[in-house]
Parts: structure tokens; C-alpha cells; sequence
């Protein structure tokens, strides 16, 4: 027998295009169903500062284009102690919100996961996060955007690369996952990715350089995932200075331009096939999972999974790579 009557959406974390049309497509499906539903602002801190109203099929409209996320998103620190957890969960209650989906990445769902374990509250995750880092989903919502307005801007770049032996490190995001950077080099026709999966097994910046940039070549191009530390676009830019003296060095950082932007056809489809499926897996009586695809087909995994486990990177995209740059 299922007991959920009213439903509470958030988006936390960092956002990623695509979100809005999960939200959309939460709100409608869920309405469609008769359920209620409660659109909770700015992820974690609304919900415990009850920034919250209720949404009808109106709210949703005209959305699926946009970028960003109208709920707004937020990181909360409270909502990182038992204290700020309680809270959440008080406000839940007098909402009468009784299912929450929340749609953000590792960080978020990991929230969910916690509060799942302390409260008998229904939580089901979405994958949002550009980053595409979620364990059990083949993609996550936001991806493919950020992977296309990436090899846009490469290939802008490539356009005013002329000189010989210039390289160009252009840095993307995916701090703990090569995903973005490996694929925008084989899309774009750059010369090497460096990843942090390949990180412990070899000097990527040795290896390429190994590899040798052919003469003919009138710039190369290398697409670095961004770094906490010993990493990043400008600390392989200093090495090439300090190593290479003889090539001529250029970074270009692109930063929060690969979040925004109008989502394309395919994040539309996997934001509303996923946020269709949040509101199905709700009446199947499913609760503590994320909602992912995987070959095309609507799976749910356990939060657990979800942000415990890594998500391998095929490693032959490595050898696709190596193997068109010559
Ligand atoms: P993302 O979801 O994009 O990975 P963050 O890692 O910043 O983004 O996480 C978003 C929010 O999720 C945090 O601000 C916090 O409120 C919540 N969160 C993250 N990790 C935890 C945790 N270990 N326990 C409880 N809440 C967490």
C-alpha cells in the first residue's frame, strides 16, 4: 500500500542544464499520478529554512529550454550535521511532505542517502551533475550540454591556434572524473586528454610529449580535467615552461561557461525519461535509490552504489584518443 501523498523536489549542489526539465518533468508526472507536490528552493538550505510552496503544472511551464534550475540551488552546511538534518525533517513533516527527490550529484545524494538512514522518509535521487560521475547511470543530466559547449569552445580555440609548437591546455571540470575531458578531446580532435583516473599510472604530460607532436601539426591541443592540486591547466602549463622551453605555452581555463547554456535534445530526453521514472519508482514502492540509465533502459540503484563506488571511464577511450591524435 502506497502512503505517499505529497511530494517535495529540490536541486542542490551544483547545477547543471537539464535540471529544469527534471523538474518538470517530476512535477507533471507526479501530478498526473495524484500526488501533490512541493517545490522546496535553494536544495538543502530551503528545505531547512522552509523556503517552500506548492506547485501546480503551470509553475513547470515553459522551462524545459532553460538553463540553470528555478528552484535555485544551494550548498548547505547544516544539513551536514544531525542538528540541520533534524530540522529538515521537522519541516518536512509540517509540510506533510512524505517523498523528497532530489536531484544533484555525489554530494547530494549522499545527503539523501543520510537522512534516508536516520528518517522514514521516501528519498529518491536524480543524477544531476555535469561531471558525469554517478556509479550505475551511463549518463548523468547536464552532461552532454557541458561535453558540447566544451568542443564548441575548443574548437574556437583550435580556430586562432597558429603557431608552430604551441600547445594549449584547456582546462574543463570533472575534478575526480575524466569523462568530460577525455570525451571533448576525442570529439574536438584534440591532441591528449589528461585525466584523474590515469593519474597514478603514468606522467600524462611525459607520456604526450613522448608521443611527439607531429611537425606538420600547427598547434596542439590538450584538454586537462581541473585539479585541486598538482593538476590543472596551469600547473602542466608551468611544467612545459620549466621542461619544454622550446614550446610555446597558452591555458585556457573555461570555468562555469560549461554549466549554463539551453540544454540539448539529449539531456531534455534523459531529464524527463529519469524525472518520469522518479514519480514510477515512488508507486513501485522504491525508496533509497537513484533513478539512472543504463543501455538505454530505466534502473534504479541503491544510493550506496550510487556514491560509493567509482564509475570506471572505459579505458579504450584512451586508446581512441591516443590513436586519432597522431
Ligand atoms: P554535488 O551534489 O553537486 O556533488 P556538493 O558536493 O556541494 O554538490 O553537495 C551539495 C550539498 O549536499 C552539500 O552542500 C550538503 O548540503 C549536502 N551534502 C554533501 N555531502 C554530504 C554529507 N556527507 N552529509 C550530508 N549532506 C551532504
Amino acid at each position: 500500500m502506497n502512503k505517499v501523498k505529497c511530494i517535495g523536489i529540490l536541486t542542490s549542489g551544483g547545477d547543471a542544464s537539464g535540471m529544469n526539465a527534471a523538474i518538470r518533468a517530476v512535477t507533471r508526472s507526479a501530478i498526473s499520478n495524484g500526488f501533490k507536490v512541493k517545490a522546496i528552493y535553494r536544495g538543502y538550505e530551503g528545505l531547512i529554512n522552509n523556503e517552500i510552496r506548492e506547485f501546480t503544472t503551470e509553475d513547470v511551464s515553459n522551462i524545459i529550454q532553460r538553463g540553470g534550475t528555478i528552484l535555485k540551488t544551494a550548498r548547505c552546511e547544516a544539513f551536514m550535521t544531525p542538528e540541520g538534518r533534524r530540522k529538515a525533517y521537522e519541516v518536512l513533516k509540517a509540510q506533510e511532505i512524505d517523498a523528497l527527490i532530489v536531484i544533484g550529484g555525489d554530494g547530494s545524494l549522499t545527503g539523501a542517502r543520510m537522512f534516508a538512514d536516520e528518517y522514514n522518509i521516501v528519498c529518491i535521487g536524480l543524477p544531476g551533475t555535469i561531471d558525469n560521475d554517478l556509479y550505475g547511470t551511463d549518463y548523468t543530466i547536464g552532461y552532454d550540454m557541458a561535453l558540447n559547449t566544451i568542443v564548441d569552445c575548443v574548437d574556437k580555440i583550435r580556430d586562432t591556434a597558429s603557431s608552430h609548437n604551441r600547445i594549449f591546455f584547456v582546462e574543463v571540470m570533472g575534478r575526480d572524473a575524466g569523462f568530460l575531458a577525455q570525451n571533448s578531446a576525442i570529439a574536438s580532435g584534440a591532441e591528449a586528454a589528461i585525466i584523474p583516473e590515469d593519474k597514478n599510472n603514468a606522467d600524462q604530460l611525459d607520456e604526450f610529449i613522448k608521443r611527439g607532436i607531429r611537425k606538420t601539426k600547427s598547434s596542439s591541443i590538450v584538454i586537462v580535467s581541473e585539479s585541486k592540486k598538482d593538476g590543472g591547466a596551469m600547473y602542466y602549463a608551468d611544467r612545459v615552461r620549466r621542461e619544454y622551453p622550446e614550446y610555446d605555452v597558452r591555458v585556457s581555463i573555461l570555468g562555469h561557461l560549461q554549466r549554463g547554456g539551453s540544454p540539448s535534445a539529449a539531456d531534455r530526453i534523459l531529464a524527463s525519461r529519469l524525472g518520469e521514472a522518479s514519480i514510477q519508482a515512488i508507486l513501485e514502492d522504491q525508496r533509497n535509490v537513484m533513478v539512472g540509465i543504463r543501455n538505454d533502459e530505466i534502473v534504479y540503484v541503491p544510493f550506496i552504489k550510487a556514491i560509493k563506488e567509482d564509475k570506471p571511464i572505459d579505458k579504450s577511450l584512451i586508446r581512441v584518443l591516443n590513436s586519432l591524435s597522431i
